[in-house]
C-alpha cells in the first residue's frame, strides 16, 4: 500500500508530466452579463454582486492557447477589448505568455457570440503592416458556417455583426460546414447546435492526450458534475445531456477540460492536479 502511494505522488511530479500539448489560459477578467447581453467588467474587491441587475452572472472570460508539436492554437478570441494603451488585451495576454499573436497558425471557434469572437477581426487595419483584417495574420480560421450565415442573420445582441464582418472577406477563413470532421489528422471538431444553433465543439488529440474544448456548451467545472439545465442555451436539454455524456466518457478517457467561462478551474484533467496549467 506504501509503495502504491509513493508510485502514485512521485508520477505527479514526473518528468512526463507537462510534456504533452502546453494549455495557457489567456484570462480577459470577470464579468457580468444580465438580459441587456452587455459584459460589464467585475472585480472581486470592489464589486458587489447584488448590486448588479437581479440574474446577473459572473463569468471569466478566458480563450486559450494550446501549443501542440504542430500548432500554435487560439480556441476562441475573447471580447476584443483593448486596454488602456489602446492594444488589444488579447494580444496583450498572448505577449505576457512569451508568444506573439503573428505566431498562431490556427484560430478555432467555438461559436460566434461576441465574448468569443469579438477579438477575430482588427477594427483598425492599420494596426498591422499590411492592413490585414483579422487580428492573427498568420493563422487559419476554423468557423462552422451555419454559425456565421446565423449570427449575420440575428446580429445584436448576441452577435457584432461589424466585429465578424471581417471572416467573409479574409482568405484566412475556412468555414466548416459538415456536422463532424477532421483538421489535418489530429483536430476533431463536431456540430452540436446545443448553446447556439450551429455552436462546434473541438477535441485535439496528440500523443494519446486528449484535450476537449467544448466553448459554452461546457463552459464551467461545475455545471458538468451537476445535472444543470440552464435558462440561456439553445437547446438546454441537449446541452446538459451533452455535458453529462462528455463528464462521463472524459473522466473514463483522461481528457483535458478547457472551461472558457470558470475562473477557478480553467483546466481540468488528469495532467493539471489542482486544475492549474
Ligand atoms: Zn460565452
Amino acid at each position: 500500500m506504501d509503495d502504491e502511494l509513493n508510485r502514485d505522488s512521485s508520477d505527479l511530479s514526473s518528468p512526463t508530466r507537462g510534456q504533452g500539448a502546453k494549455i495557457i489560459p489567456l484570462s480577459e477578467g470577470s464579468f457580468t452579463i444580465d438580459k441587456t447581453k452587455l459584459f460589464i467588467p467585475f472585480n472581486e474587491t470592489k464589486d458587489v454582486l447584488n448590486e448588479r441587475p437581479v440574474g446577473s452572472l459572473l463569468v471569466e472570460i478566458q480563450p486559450f492557447l494550446v501549443i501542440t508539436s504542430k500548432d500554435i492554437l487560439l480556441l476562441d478570441t475573447g471580447l476584443g477589448f483593448n486596454n488602456n494603451q489602446g492594444q488589444l488585451q488579447i494580444h496583450e495576454n498572448i505577449k505576457t505568455t512569451g508568444y506573439q499573436p503573428e505566431q498562431i497558425t490556427k484560430v478555432l471557434l467555438s461559436h460566434l457570440h461576441k465574448d468569443h469572437a469579438g477579438g477575430v477581426g482588427n477594427p483598425h487595419k492599420e494596426a498591422f503592416e499590411g492592413g490585414d483584417i483579422l487580428n492573427f495574420p498568420n493563422a487559419r480560421y476554423y468557423v462552422q458556417r451555419r454559425e456565421f450565415d446565423f449570427a449575420w442573420q440575428k446580429g445584436f445582441p448576441s452577435f457584432m455583426p461589424e466585429e465578424i464582418e471581417p471572416l467573409l472577406h479574409s482568405h484566412q477563413v475556412h468555414f466548416l460546414h459538415d456536422d463532424e470532421g477532421v483538421i489535418e489528422d489530429y483536430i476533431f471538431y463536431q456540430h452540436t447546435g446545443a448553446h447556439s444553433p450551429h455552436h462546434q465543439v473541438f477535441w485535439i488529440k496528440e500523443e494519446g492526450e486528449i484535450i476537449f474544448f467544448g466553448g459554452d456548451d461546457a463552459p464551467q467545472l461545475q455545471q458538468m458534475k451537476i445535472k444543470y439545465k440552464t435558462k440561456y442555451d439553445f437547446d438546454a436539454d441537449k446541452a446538459m445531456n451533452l455535458r453529462m455524456l462528455w463528464w462521463e466518457q472524459g473522466n473514463k478517457e483522461g481528457w483535458q477540460f478547457l472551461f472558457y467561462h470558470d475562473f477557478k478551474t480553467p483546466v481540468y484533467g488528469p495532467l493539471s492536479p489542482g486544475g492549474g496549467t
